[in-house]
């Protein structure tokens, strides 16, 4: 191992405590050392290559290394390096931005509140719904309901809307107001359900738990189009329309957490719309910037945000980094790339079949494999011990560790949840790069069987 591997290891181990591992077990394995990224590739400190099948963490759709979103940031900051939209100012980079950002979504939806990241967004998101609800004379509407299993980051607010167990375990989480409903995971939970007859009884829990509560309290139903850290779970096609039609029947806000199906992600701009429904609102981060800075962001319908505006005086809210400058031009560089060379498009009609169909001939047939869920530039596998019988393994999330391990030894990052292995690469991958990912991670698949 080189020094400065070791180097970085030690400094590591005395400094950090990383997100989700046990940090007493890193610091004896110690963190492999990433150095370099360009295009779909990643480097360690070792010189090893990897394919990077996880984008980041879902994050830079647009690959690593672009020089037209480097110069953006750098004529950036040499122009404005920090303003902000506090009290009275604003500045050219965000209103760039947001026109482009408008120009790319539904036109039912006009404003936005930037933040950091994805979690801020969602936080933004408990705050503006119940004071929507305030200057609609409702204040009593204050609960969210979201999913068991579903993600939406790992602050106070967003990990309780959230509903990962182990999350809710450490420190006393969800706070009050937040109630969660089942997750549309057909192959863990359908039973001898057809997945259009799982989708719909999901769908309606909702409906049995807002009558529950009563309606009148009910602010909002909050949910990832698909679930990404949960496993990449797509919900069967009857959920969403049946979902919509509940909360507009309850009057209760349909938030869609857009954090990982943003930008292209699914092959559509925003994941939504490959799924056919009309949020009120949208969380969004990651692929806005493609990760090369952070930035994310709360879109409001024009109907949310004209009441606000109209009825609703001091929002009392503000974010010193709302709008960054060197983020907004960043992010209007990397929008403006998606769009102009046709990468969303290609995702969609090309790379994205090219990745699915590849997928199916190599796993339809393996032992492992259950099935395969995905589209556009995010797929699934589910691991299982027996796929007549849709059994899954009692140490499932043991396996799919494994399998990931194997993948980091064949030169590929695929990531493992409980009982699935999962990919999203950039979207700018090729059919031979994705030949690549397809093929080294059937040999890590293989190595684990
Ligand atoms: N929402 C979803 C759906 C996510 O997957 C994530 C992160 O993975 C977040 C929110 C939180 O975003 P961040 O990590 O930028 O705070």
């Amino acid at each position: 191992m080189s020094t400065s591997t070791q180097r970085y290891q030690a400094i590591d181990a005395a400094h950090h405590i990383h997100a989700f591992v046990d940090q007493k077990a890193l610091n004896q394995e110690g963190p492999r050392v990433m150095v370099k990224g360009e295009g779909v590739y990643l480097w360690d400190s070792e010189g090893k290559q990897y394919l990077d099948g996880m984008s980041g963490l879902w994050c830079t759709n647009i690959g690593y290394g672009r020089r037209d979103l480097i110069s953006a940031a750098s004529q950036q900051m040499a122009q404005l390096s920090y303003y902000n939209m506090f009290f009275h100012t604003t500045h050219p980079a965000v209103n760039e931005l947001s026109e482009k950002l408008f120009d790319l979504l539904p036109g039912h939806y006009s404003h936005v509140v930037y933040t950091n990241s994805g979690s801020e967004a969602n936080e933004v998101l408990i705050r503006t719904v119940r004071r929507y609800w305030d200057v609609m004379g409702q204040p009593e509407k204050k609960i969210f309901i979201g999913r068991h299993n579903g993600y939406h980051g790992s602050t106070v607010g967003s990990a309780s809307l959230g509903g990962m167990a182990f999350m809710h375990e450490m420190g006393g989480l969800p706070i009050p107001g937040v109630e969660h409903i089942g997750e549309p995971y057909w192959y863990a939970h359908g039973g001898e359900l057809s997945p259009a007859a799982f989708g719909l009884k999901c769908a309606q829990e909702l409906e049995a738990r807002i009558l529950a509560l009563g309606a009148d309290k009910v602010a909002a139903f909050v949910a990832e189009p698909f679930q990404g850290a949960g496993g990449m779970i797509f919900p069967p096609e009857s959920y969403w329309p049946e979902i919509q039609r509940i909360c507009r029947k309850y009057d209760v806000l349909l938030c869609a957490d857009e954090v990982i199906g943003g930008f292209g992600r699914t092959g559509e701009w925003f994941a939504h719309q490959h799924f056919g429904f009309e949020p009120d609102t949208l969380s969004i981060a990651k692929g806005l910037t493609s990760g090369y800075v952070p930035m994310g962001g709360l879109v409001l319908s024009k109907r949310m945000a004209d009441a606000l505006v109209e009825r609703g005086g001091v929002f009392a809210h503000g974010l010193t980094y709302s709008g960054h400058p060197v983020a907004a031009a960043v992010a209007l560089a990397n929008l403006n790339a998606l769009d102009q060379e046709g990468i969303v498009t290609r995702t969609r009609n090309d790379t994205g079949p090219y990745l699915q169909k590849s997928l199916r001939e190599v796993f339809d047939r393996h032992p492992l494999v259950g099935e395969i869920q995905g589209t556009g530039m995010v797929a699934a596998l589910q691991f299982c011990e027996d796929k007549a019988s849709r059994t899954r393994f009692a140490n499932e999330a043991d396996i799919t560790w494994r399998c990931r391990t194997h993948g980091f030894e064949e030169g590929v990052i695929i990531r493992s949840t409980a009982g699935r292995m999962i990919m999203a690469p950039a979207l700018v991958i090729s059919h031979a790069q994705i030949d690549e990912l397809i093929d080294k991670t059937r040999r890590a698949v293989d190595r684990t069987a």
